[in-house]
């Protein structure tokens, strides 16, 4: 139990929490305290295979790190290993390129990047500046979503409006799920000796989704943008779409443009077509029991993500490697088959019985016989990149 590093990925409602060990190797508890703000808030810790929740007296964010560190008394052995928090942060602009050690000047940095992620960065702060009161003493790192993508080029981050909305207000492309797509990356090259020479489609496939191109391991392009809204088709965003849809329903709603924004973040996508859920796996019951909303959204999902897929393709010398995963990318056969019969034309396809026998949870090749790209499905692992930048920043 040496060298254990709590992950923290602390949002505006919720924070969740694990502790690993091992080099990042095993996790010994992880849970996640939710509703925080409100008088149902609880905190839920699930260790040695067991799930305990405690309600949160006063539902601040404060009580739930406070909880940590009583559980961490009561755990005197875990505690006593434990050497440095990991934080997830959402944006670092074109500040943070890689992972830092925080102090006074990155916590600054953090909250000049709150402009882009109004919801995100500041409940990170907040994390931040509660693990450093009740856990002094300890080394703290931050982690950012945009950092991988910081090898863009300017062809590819730079939207063509007038130059000066870059140079005054730093407007451009930044990407997200950069920690997925980086583990996916170095474990891509220990399963496919030589994937970190040649290039890579992944499809990052949740609740949010996006695609991102990898050429020797950097990211060349991804789909979304100043913030997660571009891109593919999500649970509930809209992804892209003619920005004047944006005058048009606030027009048509007499809002404002935020109201209409709030529409295509929090009302579109899978529950705005399927008028169901935003959910995939409710989805395709509901398709399964001849639901025909649900099949309109999952197969729009999966026709916006192929033409993503295929576009990020320009940025590459050869499609070597597709990659699958996120919750929807790793589990939903039906969808991984609609996408893959739209990028026939790229010579991408897959072994259908490979596709829906895949064991859940792990690494599995479904190409077929005559794929000219490798098909992978890769169980991603954020909380272990952000454990194991910790240990290396801290150690040195
Ligand atoms: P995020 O991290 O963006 O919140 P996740 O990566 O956890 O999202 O993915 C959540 C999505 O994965 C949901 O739409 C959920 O329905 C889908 N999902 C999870 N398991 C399955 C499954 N077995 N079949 C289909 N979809 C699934």
């Amino acid at each position: 139990m040496k060298d254990s590093i709590l992950v923290i990925n602390c949002g505006s409602s919720s924070l969740k929490f694990a502790i690993l060990s091992n080099a990042g190797q095993d996790t010994l508890v992880e849970g996640i305290a939710d509703r925080l703000g409100t008088e149902e808030s609880s905190i839920t810790f699930k260790f040695e295979g067991e799930k305990k929740s405690i309600p949160l007296e006063d539902g601040s964010h404060k009580s739930a790190v406070a909880h940590i560190k009583d559980w961490l008394s009561d755990h005197p052995a875990i505690a006593r290993g434990l050497v440095g928090i990991g934080h997830r942060v959402v944006h670092g602009g074109e500040t943070f390129s890689q992972s830092v050690l925080i102090d006074h000047n990155v916590l600054n940095g953090i909250k000049e990047c709150a402009q882009f992620a109004p919801l995100h960065n500041p409940a990170h702060i907040k994390g931040i500046e509660i693990a450093f009161e009740l856990f002094p003493g300890l080394p703290q790192v931050a982690v950012f979503d945009t950092a991988f993508h910081q090898t863009i080029a300017p062809e590819q981050y730079l939207y063509p409006i007038p130059m000066h909305f870059y140079r005054q207000h730093h407007f451009r492309k930044y990407g997200f799920h950069g920690t997925s797509y980086r583990y996916i990356s170095q474990r891509l090259a220990q399963l496919a000796k030589g994937s970190d020479q040649q290039g890579v489609l992944v499809a990052h496939l949740g609740n949010g989704a996006s695609t991102c191109a990898i050429h020797k391991g950097l990211s060349v392009d991804t789909s979304m943008g100043i913030t997660p809204l571009e891109g593919l088709m999500m649970g509930t965003r809209s992804g892209s779409i003619d920005p004047s849809l944006l005058s048009f329903i606030s027009q048509a709603e007499g809002i404002s443009a935020d109201a209409a924004l709030d529409i295509l973040n929090k009302k579109s996508g899978l529950l705005g077509v399927s008028e169901i859920s935003n959910d995939c796996r409710t989805l395709e019951e509901a398709m399964v029991s001849g639901d025909q909303r649900a099949k309109l959204a999952l197969d729009m999902f999966a026709i916006r993500t192929a033409k993503h897929l295929a576009s990020m393709s320009t940025t590459l010398e050869s499609i070597d490697h597709l990659v699958f995963t996120g919750g929807i990318g790793e589990n939903s056969s039906y969808l991984r088959q609609v996408i893959c019969d739209h990028l026939k034309a790229l010579n991408i396809t897959i072994d259908s019985t490979l596709n829906e026998t895949a064991p859940r949870g792990e690494t599995t090749n479904i190409r077929s016989a005559s794929s000219g790209t490798n098909v992978w499905i890769i169980p991603t692992n954020e909380e272990l990149m952000i454990a194991l930048d910790t240990i290396s920043l801290i150690s040195h």
